[in-house]
């Protein structure tokens, strides 16, 4: 199965075993932002002989070649994502732990203007909100 992961790591020329592969293969697959027990548990799944040593190793070298972004949303845990081509931001449910993606052109608009006011030209930025669910 081919996935943007996988061929990335085809373009960087990194050397894929076959536990490389499968960790690669769970990574393009995953769209909510997994920390490395997550990844683990669904590598696992393909491979039982997958160590979370390994999948460490390999979501470390997968960040150091910008195939992976990393974030840290609060929780102390790293969560990783596939570099995306099309910036955005996050929101995190503080009760669930869901990360919503978003991006607004207005907040996009003022980062550069806040940037500009201060003499920068802004490069990239990060912004997490926080919040519950308002309940109806
Ligand atoms: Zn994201």
């Amino acid at each position: 199965m081919q996935n943007r992961i996988l061929d990335l790591c085809q373009e960087k020329g990194l050397k894929m075993t076959g536990q490389r592969r499968v960790i690669a293969q769970v990574l393009g697959e995953s769209d909510d932002h997994p920390d490395v027990e997550l990844v683990h548990k669904r590598a696992s799944e393909l491979d039982s002989r997958i160590s979370i040593a390994t999948v460490y190793r390999t979501v470390r070298l997968f960040e150091e070649q910008n195939i992976l972004d990393r974030h840290d949303f609060g929780d102390g845990r790293a969560r990783y994502e596939e570099v995306s081509e099309d910036h955005h931001d996050h929101l995190i449910d503080i009760e669930s732990g869901e990360v919503i993606e978003f991006n607004n052109e207005e907040i996009e608009d003022l980062q550069q203007r806040v940037a500009k006011k201060l003499g920068y030209r802004l490069m990239d930025h990060r912004l997490e909100l926080y919040g519950t669910r308002i309940k109806k």
